[in-house]
Order: structure tokens, then C-alpha cells, then sequence
């Protein structure tokens, strides 16, 4: 089976080719525009996948050298995202099914977050059902319980900004550019991450809470640029070790009470954040610490990438679960 993968749900426009689980190909066009204004512009981002689209799918098949006529079926992301960038590719996958008539596949963005764990790498374990994954990303932060590959049940999640958008936003206060996420992980290697405590919200159950994570960050460095305008600078490594220690101290207590409660030791990660080298960290500690077996995804599958699209779709063809060619983008979209 050949499937050709288009994901374009938020600022990056990619293509992927998979043979059944492997990946032949993954092409990420990120689109650098948005930086200048310190996050996406939606009407700038669906131009720039419509720029991008094309040349993206052709790299796609050329690195994977295969023809367009040895597809067996289109995947493309549904949702959830901005309906501007998930319109274009959308239309782009709707039109391409019909043209080399063959099965169209709609694919939900966040169970690709969790599924990208079964592309299938060398040394790369995939997780056993039932698993937890823990969805960290720019627009989500999830706790989902995995019995299956499209039996999925959300435990929590935030109620209001994810934990991508803490580090971004954390990064703002800090003056550094968009997105900040990868630059406060930078700086945070070589801070101490005991330097300034942060308050950890209290929220119940499995939820999460980020926004006056975010408040008080902004009203501590408020106060000491008052005392010290290079207060920043100065201690900018401390700084970003501080925040992402609280963040993932606040990500690890949910993730313990979601083992405990569930009785799963098998604990999988997902979405952008994962990138992150202190949450990559505190999961391999946890391996010993509480006898978890954990899954972290290649950095190649952490960030929107198209393979991830591609290896649902893989999973949804050998089940025959095609779309209609009236199926429309969808910008909610619960798994
Ligand atoms: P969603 O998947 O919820 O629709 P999205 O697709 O925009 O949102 P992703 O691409 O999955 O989000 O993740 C992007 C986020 O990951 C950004 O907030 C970015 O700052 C963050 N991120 C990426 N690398 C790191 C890192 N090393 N440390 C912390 N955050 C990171
Ligand atoms: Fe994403």
C-alpha cells in the first residue's frame, strides 16, 4: 500500500509518502513569514500553503521515488486547525483522490499526534494497547487513554492555553522570537531550574491549567526589570530553566495521577512539545522512578509532519475507512 499524506492544518505545509508502516518520504515546508509578527497569521498561513502545496507533494513523491499512479490513496488532515490552512488541503487531497480516482482518507490531526508511534523506525519500540499518551502541542494538552488505534478517550485536558503556547508565550515575556518553545529548551540546558519558583496551579482531576502559569511569569519579571532593567539578560538561561521545570513538573504530577488512576504503565508522548529535552528527560527517569515503559516519538514526528497523517491513513485503509468525496475541513474536531 502507497499513501500519500497532506497535512496543512497550522503554519506548516507537508507531504509524505508511506509504504504500508514505513516512511518513504517527509517533506515540511515551514512557513518562516509569521515570525515577524510574533505567531500565525491565518490568512498569511493558508496563502503560503497554497503557495507551498504543490512543490511539497512533488519533493514528496520525488524523494520517495515513486510515480503519482502508484497510489493507493490520498490522507489529509481534517481537522482540528485553522479552517483557512485546512481548506487548502482539503480541496488540494479531495481533488487529487479524483483525479487518479482512488480512496480519499480524512485524518484527525491529534490521533495522529498519538499514532505517529507506529511508523514503523528501527529501534523504535511501539507502544502496547492500553497506553496513555500524553498530546502536548501548540493548541492541545491532553491526556488520552489508547485502547486501540481508533478507540481513544480523552482522561483531561487543559482549560485554557495548551502547553505549547506556555512556552510561546513565556518566550514573549522574555522578548525572545516566535515560536519560543524550542529557544526557552536552548536556554533552559544551561540554567538552573531551581533558580526562580513559579506557583503550580491547582486544578482537578486530569485537567490542566497553563494561563496564570503565563500571569505570574509576567509579573515576576515585571517586577524585577524595575529593579534591574537587565534582569533578563542577565539571567536569561535561569529564567527559561525555571519555566520549563514548572511546566514539566505540572505535565509529570498529571501524567503520575493518570498511571496511578489507570493502572497503565505503558506511557507514550506526542505533538510539538514533545521535542522538549527536559520532558524527554523526565520520562526516561520515570522508566526507573516508577517502572513505566515510555514512548517518545523521533523529532522527526513531534512537530505537524505529514508521515503522521500518512500512517493513520495507512491504518484506516487496511480497515477500508474511506471518505466521501463531500467530506469538508473541519476546524474542532474532538478525536
Ligand atoms: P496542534 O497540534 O494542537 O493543532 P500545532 O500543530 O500548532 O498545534 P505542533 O506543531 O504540534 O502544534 O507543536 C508546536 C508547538 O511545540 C509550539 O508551541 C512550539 O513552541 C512547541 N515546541 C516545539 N519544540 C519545542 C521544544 N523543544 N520545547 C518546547 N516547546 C517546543
Ligand atoms: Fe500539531
Amino acid at each position: 500500500i502507497y499513501i500519500l499524506a497532506i497535512e496543512s492544518s497550522c503554519d506548516d505545509t507537508s507531504a509524505a509518502v508511506l509504504h504500508n508502516n514505513k516512511k518513504l518520504s517527509n517533506v515540511v515546508a515551514t512557513q518562516h513569514i509569521h515570525e515577524e509578527y510574533g505567531g500565525v497569521v491565518p490568512e498569511l498561513a493558508s496563502r503560503a500553503h497554497q503557495q507551498n502545496i504543490v512543490p511539497v507533494v512533488h519533493q514528496a513523491l520525488a524523494k520517495a521515488n515513486i510515480d503519482k499512479k502508484q497510489l493507493s490513496a490520498i490522507a489529509f488532515t481534517r481537522g482540528p486547525g485553522l479552517m483557512g490552512s485546512l481548506l487548502v488541503g482539503t480541496s488540494f487531497a479531495k481533488s487529487l483522490a479524483l483525479g487518479l480516482d482512488i480512496p480519499l482518507i480524512e485524518v484527525n490531526h491529534m490521533q495522529a499526534h498519538i499514532l505517529a508511534h507506529f511508523i514503523d523506525e528501527e529501534n523504535n519500540p511501539k507502544p502496547q494497547f492500553p497506553f496513555l499518551a500524553l498530546t502536548i502541542s501548540g493548541g492541545h494538552t491532553q491526556i488520552v487513554l489508547v485502547k486501540g488505534y481508533f478507540d481513544l478517550e480523552i482522561l483531561g485536558e487543559t482549560l485554557d492555553d495548551a502547553v505549547g503556547e506556555a512556552f510561546d508565550k513565556s518566550a514573549k515575556i522574555l522578548g525572545l522570537p516566535y515560536p519560543g518553545g524550542p529557544l526557552v529548551d536552548k536556554y533552559a540546558q544551561l540554567g538552573n531550574p531551581k533558580a526562580f519558583p513559579f506557583p503550580k496551579p491547582k486544578v482537578k482531576d486530569l485537567n490542566f491549567s497553563f494561563s496564570g502559569l503565563k500571569t505570574s511569569i509576567l509579573y515576576f519579571i515585571q517586577k524585577q526589570v524595575k529593579e534591574n532593567p537587565n534582569f533578563v539578560e542577565e539571567n536569561l538561561n535561569d529564567i527559561c530553566a525555571s519555566i520549563q521545570y514548572t511546566i514539566i513538573d505540572i505535565l509529570m504530577s498529571k501524567l503520575k495521577k493518570a498511571a496511578k488512576q489507570t493502572g497503565i504503565k505503558q506511557i507514550a508522548i506526542g505533538g510539538g512539545v514533545s521535542a522538549n529535552s527536559g520532558i524527554r528527560q523526565a520520562l526516561k527517569d520515570a522508566e526507573n522512578k516508577y517502572g513505566w515503559t515510555t514512548y517518545v516519538p523521533k523529532f522527526e514526528y513531534c512537530t505537524d509532519n505529514a508521515a503522521m497523517i500518512g500512517i493513520v491513513g495507512y491504518l484506516k485503509y487496511l480497515e477500508g475507512n474511506f471518505s466521501d468525496q463531500s467530506i469538508t475541513a473541519k476546524a474542532r474536531y474532538v478525536i
